[in-house]
């Protein structure tokens, strides 16, 4: 979930807090700083109105302009009456608005967060699982892909592949509220199996020869026996090359009692799929992990890249991290690279390789098509 912070403030506190959450968020010090933004790619917006700054009817006026389907949260650390103002203000040019509550000080990122995927969630736990499956099917599914770059020659080394969802006249919905979903509704196998058909043929269909992928696979998924089997048919059916071919798990799939999915693991790398510790950094007993699984890839979780450079803590992290790797001879995939500061400081530290919107925001197939176009030439 994406969720826009226009707060004169940056509340560097809570970092920590959403460290665990699929969600990512982006600060502006004020809607004049907008310019380049899409508003229609967050979930939610934070306006934190200081009387002292006074912008937060102008920020309304500017996300109204854009979309009225946002839901915007008026927030104000010193009084909440001020921002009960503000919100109403922001009703009456027709923006869904609301406060966050009190008690919100020291989190309202979080605050936010939860009222909106609750209200998500709840929505979604009222489709059955007869919806699920037929939206599937009726092609409301499609998945993006999101280049993983070489910071040195800043040549795209693979593509990750990332599930959207987009129900007829409603707003996208986030992977991180449908997975869990359909993992609940034993649907996960139904939707990986199309997912990696889809890209298959989306991208055997392409002009030049595909990059190498990148595919996330819960656990669920991985403790299912034919999960391999399906796989190496897949590949053998599409002509795909095993060595292009990448599954990211995370650190919950190698826990204990989760030995099947070990098992599925060890056969992929056996035919030369590579694979890949996704997130790492905010899961359980990692550096256990990285070595009771030879791992060729690890992906730094895109927190530890927040505040980068002139977030101490972080940046001994990505240090540290980096070191690691070079020292287990592992790959390192540097998450959530936003700006070019980050990638130089990235660079001079000693990391080679990196994801995130300051290369490519992930891409559907007609952008991508593109995109290789442009850099092949
Ligand atoms: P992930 O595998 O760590 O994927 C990276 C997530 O970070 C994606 O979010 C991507 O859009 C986002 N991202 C990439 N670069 C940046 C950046 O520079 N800044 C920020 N703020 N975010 C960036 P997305 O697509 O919302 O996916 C969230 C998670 O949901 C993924 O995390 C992955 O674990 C899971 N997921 C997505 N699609 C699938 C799927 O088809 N199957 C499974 N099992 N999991 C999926
Ligand atoms: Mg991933
Ligand atoms: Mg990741």
């Amino acid at each position: 979930m994406h969720i826009l912070v226009i707060s004169p403030n940056y509340p560097l506190e809570e970092l920590a807090s959403f460290r665990k959450l699929c969600v990512s968020v982006k600060y502006l010090k004020s809607f004049a700083d907008s310019n380049e933004i899409d508003v229609k790619e967050f979930s939610a917006c934070i306006v934190d109105v200081q009387q002292t700054h006074g912008d937060g009817i102008d920020a309304c006026h500017w996300l109204a302009d854009q979309t009225l389907s946002l839901k915007v949260f008026i927030f104000n650390r010193l009084n909440s009456a001020f921002s009960h103002c503000v919100k109403h203000a922001a009703q009456l040019i027709g923006l869904a608005a609301d406060t966050l509550p009190d008690n919100a000080h020291a989190n309202y990122i979080i605050q936010a967060y939860n009222q909106v995927s609750t209200s998500m969630q709840s929505e979604l736990a009222n489709l059955g699982r007869n919806s699920l499956h037929q939206a599937i099917s009726n092609g409301e599914f499609y998945p993006v892909y999101q280049p993983k770059y070489a910071l040195h020659s800043k040549r795209c080394i693979g593509l990750e592949i990332l599930g959207r969802w987009c129900p007829p006249q409603k707003e996208p919905i986030s992977p991180a509220l449908f997975i869990p979903m359909l993992d609940k509704l034993n649907l996960h196998k139904m939707y990986n199996q199309w997912l990696f058909k889809q890209v298959l043929m989306e991208v055997s269909a392409l002009e030049k020869a595909s990059p190498a992928i990148a595919f996330n696979l819960s656990v669920n998924h991985l403790q299912d026996i034919d999960t391999c089997q399906y796989i190496m048919n897949c590949l053998g059916y599409f002509g795909f090359p095993p060595e292009k071919l990448t599954v990211e798990v995370t650190e919950d799939t190698l826990m204990s009692g989760q030995e099947n999915a070990l098992v599925a693991l060890s056969l992929l790398k056996d035919i030369g799929v590579q694979i890949s510790l996704d997130d790492f950094g905010t899961g359980y007993s990692s550096l256990q992990q990285l070595i009771s699984f030879q791992f060729d890839e690890i992906k730094l979780d895109q927190c530890f890249l927040r505040g980068v450079p002139g977030n101490k803590q972080n940046q001994i992290i990505l240090e540290t991290t980096i070191t690691l790797a070079q020292k287990f001879d592992t790959k390192l995939i540097l998450e959530g690279i936003e700006t070019k500061e980050q990638e130089v400081f990235a660079r001079r530290l000693g990391g080679q390789f990196g994801q995130g919107f300051y290369y490519s925001k992930p891409l559907d197939i007609k952008m991508l098509s593109t995109f290789l176009r442009s850099k092949n030439s």
